[in-house]
């Protein structure tokens, strides 16, 4: 591609293009760290001739990889015929319905019901409505409270934004909503004693990640989520797993809450239900609850999005769970998610500057620290100036700096094991380049 016009492009970019969750300040500084105009399989290319391996997935969502033709086919295909048609006022459509469907065929125990959204902060802006809807139906109008974790991240439309434990997105502007609480993210005790406080006729729900993706990757105790279970029965609180970043195989199962053996009242997902191919999201509610809203409620359900159960998007999200099963992608993320874990190992005997490594099937960690013992951490913090040395040798990974100064991998699900070296091969050649130039 001709300088000029990649030069025009970030001019453009500067001028016109107010980026989500980016520095200002960088952009207006160096403009696009790159301009994508194409991928295939788990890489991406710049204008600029780069050729990148996503180890994010892009946003963690990118699930079957770049460039599937198929997906693009079924997309045309069901644009030429119909778009998109309205939702609302019982019209329905074909994808939808199948959608639909099928996602209740994947999906833990009861939970049987979808409510489309275009992503996953709608997804949890409906949950928590939905939750608050319901005990109003219930005779309970003063259930309206909502309860999530510290480090959680739920997204940006307002009620995701107050149920997001980083408080970072909450500060991003002022009259934070008096009716969210937040509790430890390891504390089920926490959580019990809070709704004690609260009083449970003020609860409506709790909301969790069954593993914390953005506040970084953080797995549970393996008893965890069977506490979180039986604390929100005693008490009739909803119970609803965020599932946009673990729903659809990234955990190595189809859902993650099933590693925990519970089934929540509400499940939210997004992300890889279309794997990026479309915008597409939704919440799965369960059988007793669906069978209330039917019996209890009067009139109108007061809640739709244009685009919930958009045709096309949904005929997407068909052929990506389609593929999904068809290539056993979920079971690739088990297996690959291991191969990664023990590739981390590896890297954590040869430098003393890694902390603790994690993974959950293809999520994965790794921490930082510049002190073993005592945790102490980089001043500056390590991980953001070790990201950009790795985008530099051709890999995306993202950093996580609230409390920790912690790298984050999510690879896309169809990785295999010599692209998965690939990727551990740049970490641990930028983790070379740390010890022998600047430590
Ligand atoms: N929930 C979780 C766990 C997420 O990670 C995200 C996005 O990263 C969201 C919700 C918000 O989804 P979206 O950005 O599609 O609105």
């Amino acid at each position: 591609m001709a300088i000029q016009l990649v030069e025009q492009l970030k001019y453009l970019d500067q001028k016109h293009f107010l980026h989500p969750t980016t520095s200002i300040e960088e952009q207006q500084t160096y403009g696009p760290a790159a301009i994508f105009y194409e991928g295939n399989g788990i890489y991406l290319k710049d204008l600029e001739g780069n050729t990148y391996i996503d180890g994010m997935s892009s946003l963690w969502n990118v699930n079957v990889g770049h460039g599937r033709k198929e997906i693009a086919e079924v997309a045309k295909e069901q644009m030429e015929k119909l778009a998109f048609s309205s939702c609302f006022a019982t019209f329905s459509n074909e994808p939808a319905i199948k959608l639909a469907a099928k996602i209740a065929e994947l999906a833990p125990g009861d939970l049987n019901t979808v409510f489309f959204t275009s992503g996953g902060s709608e997804s949890n802006d409906t949950a928590i409505k939905l939750a608050r809807h319901y005990w109003i139906l219930k005779g309970q109008p003063n259930r309206q409270k909502i309860i999530s974790r510290t480090l959680s991240y739920h997204g940006v439309a307002f009620g995701s934004t107050n149920a997001t434990g980083i408080e970072g997105f909450r500060k991003f502007t002022n009259s934070p909503d008096p009716d969210f609480h937040y509790v430890n993210k390891d504390s089920a005790e926490e959580l019990r004693n809070l709704i004690l406080e609260l009083g449970p006729e003020n609860v409506a729900a709790f909301i969790s990640e069954p593993v914390q993706g953005a506040g970084g990757v953080n797995v549970p105790k393996p008893d965890y989520f069977k506490k979180v279970r039986e604390i929100c029965d005693e008490f009739g609180v909803l119970f609803i797993a965020d599932e946009v970043i673990t729903g659809f195989g990234r955990t190595g199962k189809n859902f993650a809450i099933e590693h925990f053996d519970v089934v929540p009242d509400l499940i939210t997902f997004a992300k890889g239900v279309s794997s990026g191919y479309a915008q597409l999201g939704g919440v799965l509610i369960s059988e007793k609850i669906h069978k209330d809203l039917c019996t209890l409620s009067r009139g109108v359900l007061m809640h739709g999005y244009t685009y919930s159960g958009h045709a096309t998007a949904c005929a997407v999200g068909l052929k990506n769970i389609e593929i999904l099963e068809r290539e056993g992608l979920v079971q690739n993320a088990k297996v690959m998610g291991e191969e990664m874990l023990k590739g981390f190992k590896v890297l954590q005997q040869k430098y003393d500057f890694i902390g603790e490594v994690r993974t959950f099937g293809l999520l994965g960690a790794i921490q930082i620290v510049k002190n073993r013992e005592t945790g102490e951490l980089f001043n500056p913090l390590l991980s953001p100036i070790a990201i950009k040395e790795m985008t530099k040798r051709g890999l995306i990974l993202r950093t996580v700096t609230y409390d920790q100064d912690t790298i984050v991998f999510a690879p896309p699900l169809i990785i295999t094991k010599n692209e998965l070296n690939e990727m551990l091969r740049i970490v641990d050649e930028t983790f070379d380049y740390f010890k022998k130039k600047l430590l």
